[in-house]
């Protein structure tokens, strides 16, 4: 059975499937706490990968599970900005 080594599987915090990351977003909780959107998908903190679709999200949002899984609240702002990101496909 043969692996290919370039796909990184990451599960998605709202709808628990596993996706490879170039279908996801990270959201880090950086070292100070502040939430971000890593695009580089390698800022140190804490991160919880979510799907790159509106309805994924706004199920985490209804859910609060982003911010239960990084353990920090999310300004709507954030949100904001986290839904622009998954709103701009391919
Ligand atoms: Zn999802």
């Amino acid at each position: 059975m043969s692996r290919d080594r370039k796909a990184q599987v990451r599960t998605c915090v709202s709808c628990r499937s596993n996706k490879d990351k170039s279908e996801l977003i990270r959201v880090v909780r950086r070292p100070d706490r502040t939430v971000g959107l890593d695009e580089t998908m390698r800022e140190p903190g804490r991160g919880a990968y979510i799907c790159k679709d509106v309805d994924c999200l706004a199920k985490a949002k209804k859910r609060g599970t982003l911010k239960r899984s990084l353990a920090v609240e999310l300004d709507e702002e954030m949100y904001e900005r986290l839904e622009r990101a998954v709103g701009k496909t391919g």
